[in-house]
């Protein structure tokens, strides 16, 4: 079969500029074009949104994004691609590449200097693999003003992000991620379209940032310490799993007595509850500590 349109572009780009993909910086290059249009079809782009891309690469899916949206803030760690994507986008006043680590960028103010004037705002990237559960986390915990998440991630991590309470893949992710955002699966993409193929298959998914939660939480901070304590040790109960997250190992019978009070089996393990649970028992908790 012939060679695809970026499949040649990206050999030519990096062979052009001597270049070697970094594993380490996750660099796994997306070349189908049909992919890169689901992405931006996914992220329901027009004329007033504004994107932010975390990791452009060389710039595949920054081209798409460029021709739909009214401005893209594109942030890329590796010095080496700044120069060819300056070049790639000179004629584009309305793209702008800086570089930096999207761990450590202030967000708030990139948003605010390069899309401030979006009525609508996107992320939209095919992220780094080694980094995406932080990179997700900041965007969510920060409550940057975005409309929507676009990403490509590891298979398994979109499962995790779209899965129910009880199954093998529902962690404190999923219920962070649903706290914030509506998770929808959009596709599957093999891992044999990206150059050099990682390991393992690959997934889009698309999080529509909810204006507010869809559970009541009293106290924020105590919720998100409840979820992290009783996914923390995924075989205990919940007892003994908040007992060791949250009290050092102590007070395990009067978790016991709140969880009974609150209409939770003790028995359970935090896997198996539900969003609205965990809200309900937080706020239980909260009115019962000092
Ligand atoms: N967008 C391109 C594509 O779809 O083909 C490249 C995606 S590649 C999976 C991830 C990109 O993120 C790489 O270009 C890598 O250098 C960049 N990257 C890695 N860590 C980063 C970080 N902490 N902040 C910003 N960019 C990062």
């Amino acid at each position: 079969m012939a060679e695809g349109r970026i499949t040649t572009r990206t050999r030519e780009i990096l062979r052009r500029h001597g270049l070697h993909l970094k594993k380490s910086l996750g660099q796994n290059f997306l070349t189908e074009d049909h992919v890169l249009h689901q992405i931006v079809e996914a992220a329901d782009l027009d004329e007033n949104a504004g994107v932010l891309e975390i990791g452009p690469g060389i710039g595949a899916l920054t081209e798409h994004l460029a021709e739909e949206a009214k401005s893209v803030i594109a942030v890329e760690l590796d010095q080496r691609l700044l120069p060819i994507l300056q070049e790639l986008f000179v004629a584009y006043p309305h793209v702008t590449i800086l570089h930096g680590d999207a761990m450590k960028v202030d967000l708030h103010q990139v948003i605010e200097e390069h899309l401030g004037d979006c009525k609508k705002r996107h992320v939209v990237a095919n992220l780094p693999y080694y980094v995406t559960s932080p990179i997700l986390m900041r965007l969510l915990e920060e409550r940057l003003p975005l409309d929507s998440i676009v990403i490509m991630v590891q298979k398994e991590v979109a499962e995790r992000l779209t899965s129910e309470p009880g199954t093998k893949a529902y962690g404190s992710i999923t219920v962070t991620t649903q706290y914030f955002t509506e998770p929808e699966w959009v596709t599957l993409v093999p891992a044999h379209v990206f150059m050099p193929p990682p390991q393992v298959d690959s997934a889009v998914i698309r999080l529509k940032i909810r204006p507010k939660p869809p559970v009541a939480v009293n106290n924020e901070g105590l919720f998100f310490r409840v979820v992290r304590a009783s996914f923390g040790q995924r075989r205990k109960t919940l007892p003994n799993a908040i007992s060791a997250g949250l009290f050092g190992g102590k007070r395990k019978g009067e978790i016991t007595l709140w969880l009974e009070e609150a209409g939770i089996d003790p028995k359970r393990r935090g896997e198996t509850l539900s969003l609205e649970e965990f809200a309900h028992f937080t706020n239980f908790l909260d009115e019962r500590l000092d």
